[in-house]
């Protein structure tokens, strides 16, 4: 009897790293076609942005019940009424700060840890800021059990920046604002960029690259973008 026991135990744990096997090697396969398809056909080219884009499992930044689509070129809810941005428009934010590897990155817009994680694997430090507090814990899990040393996440307000570690090299805002926050670009290095979805209607917002060179900002229109509004100080 113990010897069949043990050997039914065998079986299934065979059958289980099996079909882990199988399906870890779907995902891969997805995240290959999806990058291939909707971020490299599209103009994306640095390839620091294809490479972490290969890597990250954005299988498991979303919902246990939506991960059928993680590899679809969309927005997916998050819960909140929040969303885990779409990956071509991730990858173009991404190039678009024009980051080489030494930077100190500041996020504002948590979400799901998705883009703090791109971030992550491209430069050497990512500060990332939540509002939700919901969010924010899912988020703070989440990217502890991925083992991502070089993320610092914090629950508030991200109108404010996060004045102990800055200047920032480069920031990005991952939620609509109808204005920059002043405290983001005083935040900014010399030289640095930020990158923001602006506008204040609800369909659509101008995603905007912002150069700060010799004191003053240069403004730059990258294309119309549709995100979540940026809650807190900056409605008022
Ligand atoms: N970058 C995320 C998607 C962002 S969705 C990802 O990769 O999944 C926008 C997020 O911004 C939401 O989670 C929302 O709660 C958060 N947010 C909205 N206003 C904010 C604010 N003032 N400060 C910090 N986070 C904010």
């Amino acid at each position: 009897m113990k010897k069949i026991l043990i050997l039914i135990f065998i079986c299934f744990s065979i059958v289980l790293i099996y079909s882990y096997a199988i399906s870890n090697d779907t995902f891969d396969k997805k995240r290959e076609e999806m990058v291939r398809r909707d971020i490299e056909a599209r103009g994306i080219k640095d390839r620091k942005v294809l490479n972490a884009m290969l890597k990250v499992k954005r299988h498991l930044f979303v919902d246990p019940s939506l991960i059928d689509k993680a590899y679809n070129d969309h927005p997916l809810p998050i819960g909140e009424g929040q969303t885990i941005s779409q990956p071509y428009i991730v990858a173009l934010m991404t190039e678009s700060l024009e980051l080489k590897g030494d930077e100190r990155v500041l996020e504002i817009g948590t979400g799901s840890g998705y883009q703090a994680a791109i971030l992550a694997e491209i430069v050497k430090e990512v500060y990332t800021i939540e509002i939700n507090k919901k969010i924010y814990e899912m988020a703070f899990k989440r990217l502890k059990d991925l083992g991502y040393k070089n993320i610092k996440v914090k629950l508030g307000d991200g109108y404010q920046g996060w004045v102990e570690y800055a200047p920032f090299d480069a920031i990005m805002v991952t939620a609509a604002a109808k204005r920059i926050p002043p405290p983001l670009l005083e935040q900014l290095k010399e030289g640095g960029r930020l990158i923001i979805p602006l506008g204040d209607t609800l369909l659509y917002q101008h995603l905007t690259l912002i150069k700060k060179e010799k004191g003053k900002y240069i403004k730059k229109h990258i294309c119309d973008v549709r995100f979540v509004p940026m809650t807190g100080e900056v409605q008022k």
